[in-house]
């Protein structure tokens, strides 16, 4: 941490600044500069909370030059993590793209079938559907809940496929983590510190979507909560954020795709049904996140999309998905073959 001094700061400033730094147990360092003087902290192994510092006088500019996570960052772990969900399936490898479809919500053991069994004669392994579904209006449908798992837990066992499935509360973790390969946590909860912390003591992979207004470091600071409980397997899925445009339901950000894989070496995969709210914008967005270098993608399909209980403006049908999921299959051996 860089504590930058206002150019008129007293040397009984200084010192206060100084002080501060030495009951904390680091020690300052002055960097005397033409205009200003800037004091470095050093000693410390991590992030430095810096609320000591936010009141005092005569400080211009607080710079952290370590992250509020460490755990997920590249410097810490160079390696990517690829996290293998089973013998077949594994998310995280350059060679590998993962892709991950199912209703938004599971609505009736007819529906789970339909959708699966046509998903896996395509050769998709892992199944989405919400048992538990965070709504914005507590009239809106709710999920199934225990019935929807229960659900889902039969559909397993009648194709063989994965399951993704969101948790929404702490006490729930291990109920759920029965029946999911993958627990979900989704973007209303991304800073659910209780539940990221017991998804963090969970054996199994953890898919955590952004939040709706989250920052980059926000969403790695979450995921750092669940890898400091010991589950380093940790996907994490940019699934839009709020802006001010209301044109589409949130904003695509796939540069964070790029990004995060510089700053984590996590997977990342990317949701563009709800990046977007549109049907006939998934597969274009879908597409540029293969050549973004996402590890994979994860996508509404309903087997008629029109009676959806929810998020039905943004969910294919099997044929729309059949035809995505080709094309999507292509691009990557494309941009592998070119080394794109
Ligand atoms: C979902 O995946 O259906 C969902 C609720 O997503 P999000 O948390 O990204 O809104
Ligand atoms: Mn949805």
């Amino acid at each position: 941490m860089l504590i930058v001094m206002q150019h008129n700061a007293t040397q009984e400033e200084v010192k206060r600044v100084r002080e501060t730094i030495e009951r904390l147990g680091f020690r300052p360092v002055a960097i005397p500069g033409a205009e200003r003087t800037a004091i470095g902290v050093i000693g410390n192994q991590g992030w430095i909370d810096d609320t000591p510092f936010q009141e005092l006088p005569g400080i211009r500019e607080i710079i952290h030059v370590t992250k509020p996570y460490k755990l997920v960052s590249r410097d810490f772990h160079p390696e990517d993590t690829i996290v293998r969900v089973s013998n077949q399936v594994s998310i995280g490898e350059e060679g590998g793209f993962a892709v991950i479809a199912g209703p938004c919500a599971v609505e009736s053991p007819e529906q789970m079938t339909r959708v699966a069994e046509a998903l896996s004669s395509l050769g998709v392994r892992v199944l989405r559907g919400g048992a538990f579904k965070p709504r914005t209006s507590p009239h809106s449908f709710q999920g199934l809940r225990e019935e929807g798992l229960s659900i889902l837990k039969d559909v397993k066992e009648k194709t063989g496929m994965l399951v993704v499935t969101e948790v929404m509360s702490p006490e729930h973790v291990e109920r759920v983590a029965e029946v999911a390969d993958i627990l979900q946590i989704g973007a209303r909860n991304m800073q659910n510190y209780d539940l990221l912390v017991e998804a963090g003591r969970a054996k199994k992979p953890v898919l955590l979507k952004r939040g709706l207004a989250a920052t980059v470091d926000e969403w790695l600071s979450s995921a750092e909560y669940i890898l400091v409980q010991g589950n380093p397997y940790v996907i994490l899925c940019e699934r839009g954020i709020r802006t001010y445009e209301r044109a589409t339901r949130n904003t695509a950000d796939l540069s964070v795709i790029p990004l995060i894989k510089e700053l984590s070496h996590l997977p990342v995969i990317f949701d563009p049904s709800h990046a977007t709210g549109r049907r006939s914008l998934v597969r274009p967005m879908a597409l540029a996140s293969v050549m973004a270098g996402a590890h994979g993608v994860m996508i509404e399909v309903h087997p008629e999309p029109e009676k959806a209980l929810s998020d039905s403006a943004q969910s294919l049908d099997i044929m729309e998905f059949s035809s995505l999921y080709r094309a999507i299959k292509e691009l990557f051996e494309f941009k592998l073959s070119h080394s794109l």
